[in-house]
């Protein structure tokens, strides 16, 4: 990690698709394969997740259904603590030590955001989950991640996308000659606009030397690899 220590030290974002496994809501079972993905790397690889919440609320469309986007995005942030609690407890079950930091104050059910300490957690082997977004309305869990990422001092920021394996020269879905990059800047990936994380968040990254994975939930192992450090998906740099 980028504080002296010696481990690698990574910031998971998972977001909320992941843990509904395309529904609304949690589906367990999504939950805890993941969580026994993250409990192979854990001594190995200091892990902070920053938990999405797109499967609860996501504020900007409850605000077009014409609720007061302040509350939504609060509402948003809500969601992601039930998913923080969720693969707390599976990570938990699979034998990892865990805590939980929330940006909105709930002490009953999570600490509160303290970087220093959760550096610590990392330093025990306790794998971190950051909730309840920056606690700010109007901010993504992306940039977030990116935030968190800087702030814990992470030498990596994983984005693991349900769905898509990394990305490509051109959108896969459409493009039959579509490629997969190995490799990208912040630059060209904000310049073709290709929403791998939102614009805030890649800027963050790019303006403090912050690289990126993009990788495929899907295949078997690769949450555990990505962990590792292995080159999967597309990597996105300065
Ligand atoms: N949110 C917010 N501030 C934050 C993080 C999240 O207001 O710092 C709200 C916002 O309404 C967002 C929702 O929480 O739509 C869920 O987060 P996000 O959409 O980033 O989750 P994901 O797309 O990763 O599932």
């Amino acid at each position: 990690a980028h504080d002296g220590g010696t481990r690698r030290r990574v910031l998971l974002k998972l977001s909320g698709e992941v843990f509904g496994g395309g529904k609304l809501g949690v589906d367990p079972e999504t939950v805890q394969a993941v969580a026994e993905q993250i409990a192979q790397t854990v001594g190995t690889v200091e892990t902070a997740i920053v938990v999405g919440g797109g499967n609860f609320f996501r504020g900007a469309e409850l605000s077009q259904s014409g609720m007061d986007r302040s509350r939504a995005d609060y509402m948003g942030m809500l969601g992601t603590v039930m998913n923080c609690l969720a693969l707390q407890d599976f990570l938990e079950q699979a034998g990892v030590d865990t805590r939980v930091q929330s940006a909105i104050s709930m002490a009953q059910v999570a600490e509160a955001y303290i970087p220093r300490r959760a550096i610590r957690h990392l330093e025990k082997d306790r794998v971190v989950i950051f909730g309840a977004g920056a606690g700010l309305p109007y901010f993504s869990t992306d940039t977030v991640a990116a935030q968190r990422a800087l702030e814990v001092r992470a030498d990596e920021v994983l984005m693991a996308k349900s769905g898509v394996d990394g990305v490509y020269s051109a959108d896969p879905k459409k493009d039959p000659t579509a490629v997969k990059l190995e490799s990208l800047t912040y630059d060209e990936a904000l310049l073709k606009n290709i929403r791998v994380m939102d614009q805030t968040a890649m800027t963050m990254c790019k303006d403090n030397n912050l690289a990126m994975r993009v990788f495929g939930m899907e295949g078997d192992g690769n949450v555990t690899n990505a962990l590792l450090g292995e080159p999967l998906g597309t990597r996105v740099t300065v």
